[in-house]
Formats: structure tokens, sequence, C-alpha cells
């Protein structure tokens, strides 16, 4: 019945998501390809809106490209996206999907925020240049609106005396507070983190961690995060999502995952990332 066309009526009637000030995400039957590797295989899985959900699994299940695909980095070879209310692509009634529509796109992406593992800095760029530039280009704001608006969100991530500096100038883990500033700069609704510390000296990883746990429990975004640090999924996240080859393992509060996994799967990634 998977492929039934009743199967994918469903996408046509609108999103069962609830609807809170941010959005939720659903995957359905969503198909990723790469030539002959397919990476997900009508995957289908929900982000309640306000929601905090962290995907574990072996490199190369296909975490980072749930995220890419939901930066319209990757576009989906089948199935339906949605952030809230609409979906990312269009299918058309064949089932295909239709061309990208810029506009609705571009509507689209400034729900959704994410942070690198490299941070992804604009090397060229001091620190307030990079966080206005979104704003500014991506928002329409005045460049005097976009510093207001970035002054607080420095001084949340410790850098206000780094306002002048450039990327290289600064730590690992100074450069990863700018990227989450410059992130929630654009106010997303969605916020999606892709193993934001791995990049980092292990003497900078708590203080990144605590600033993000404390931004995931002080905001109502909802949150994606991919990480193999157990102790920060377990602060971070309500769910955790045990991901392999393209499908959902096992998935349930970090506590049960983390100390009493059902999946032979499941425990044999555990034994292997301890
Ligand atoms: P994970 O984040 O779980 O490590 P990825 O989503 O990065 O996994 O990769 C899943 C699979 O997709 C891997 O086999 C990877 O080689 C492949 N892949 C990812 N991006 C591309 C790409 N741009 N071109 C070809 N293959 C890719």
């Amino acid at each position: 019945p998977e492929d039934s066309p009743e199967a994918t009526a469903t996408t046509a009637t609108g999103s069962p998501l609830p609807h809170g000030t941010a959005p939720g995400i659903l995957f359905e039957k969503v198909v990723k390809r790469f030539g002959d590797n397919v990476v997900l295989r009508e995957l289908d899985f929900t982000v309640s809106a306000g929601e905090r959900v962290t995907l574990i699994g072996p490199s190369g299940s296909g975490k980072t490209t749930i995220l890419r695909l939901l930066m319209t980095l990757e576009k989906p070879d089948g199935g339906v996206i949605w952030i809230g209310d609409r979906p990312l692509w269009h299918m058309d009634r064949g089932g295909s999907l239709a061309p990208a529509n810029e506009k609705h796109l571009h509507e689209m992406r400034k729900q959704v925020g994410m942070v690198f593992q490299q941070f992804n800095l604009f090397p060229n760029m001091n620190v307030l240049r990079n966080l206005i530039e979104g704003p500014v280009r991506v928002l329409g704001l005045s460049k005097d609106e976009a510093v207001e608006r970035v002054r607080g969100l420095l001084d949340m991530v410790g850098l206000s005396d780094k306002i002048d500096a450039h990327p290289s100038q600064l730590s690992g883990g100074q450069q990863q507070r700018v990227a989450i500033a410059r992130a929630l700069a654009m106010q997303p609704k969605v916020l999606l983190l892709d193993e934001v510390t791995s990049a980092l000296d292990p003497e900078l990883v708590v203080g990144v961690q605590d600033l993000l746990r404390d931004i995931a429990r002080e905001s109502d975004l909802t949150l994606l995060c991919v990480t193999h640090e157990m102790h920060f999924a377990r602060d971070i996240s309500d769910r955790v999502l045990m991901f392999d080859q393209g499908q959902i393992v096992e998935e349930g509060p970090p506590d049960q995952i983390f100390g009493e996994p059902t999946e032979q799967r499941t425990k044999d990634f555990l034994q292997a990332i301890l």
C-alpha cells in the first residue's frame, strides 16, 4: 500500500501539523538518491512545532542530507517535505516535483536557520558584517535596524567586544558563537544544528553546547540537531531518532534511547561512539 495513490493523495489535503508560532516539520515518504546510492528510502518522520529532536546514527546514514533538504541545498527525488502547513516543493498531478518557484522557496528559506560543523563565516567580513549581511540583504532591514537587532545577540553569545574582529582572529569556539548569532539574526523558526562542536578543540566544546542548550530551552524554536555527543543530545532534545541506512531504526526520549535501547543497531552504534 505504500505506493498506492491513496498514500500520496494525503499530501494534497494539507499538513496534519499543529500551527504554533514555530512550524513543525514533516517528511512524507521522502526519497533522496545520489546516482545509484539511495540515501533516504521513503522516509517518514515528524518534528512537532517547538519540539527539539536529535538525529543520531552511523556516518553516511543520511542525517546531514535531511538537514540539507530542509535548507533547500538539496532537492528530494520523491515525497513531500512540509514546514508548517506548506510544502517546500510542490508536486504536480503526476506526483513529480514541480519546478522550484523561487519566491515560494525564498519565503520558506527565511524560516529555517542552520549552524554548520565548519562555521561557514564570511572570512573577508568582520563579525558585525557577518551578522547583518542576511538581515539586510535577505530580509530587507536597514543597516541601523540590523545593527540594533544583532547587538543583543552578540551580547548573548558573549562577543560584544569582538564586533570588529575578523573570523581568522577568533578561536573556533568564538567563530561558532558568531555563527549561532548569525543564524538567530534571521529570526528563524526552525533551527538546524549539524555536528556543531565536532570541529572544536575539546576545551571549547562545553561552552558552545551550554549556549545552545540555553537557547533551546528559552526559545520556542523547532530544533533538529545532528550530534554524536550523547550528553549534549540529552541536554538539548525532547526526543532522539536513531537513524540507519535512510530509515528510522528506533526513537524515544533521550534517557530511553541512551539508557535502554531496544534495537541491536542502536546498541551497536552507542557502543561504537563511547
Ligand atoms: P551522515 O550525515 O549521516 O553522515 P550524509 O547525509 O552526509 O550522512 O550522507 C549520506 C550518503 O549520501 C553518503 O553515502 C554520502 O556519501 C552520500 N552523499 C551525500 N552528499 C552527496 C553528494 N553531494 N553527492 C554524492 N553523494 C552524496
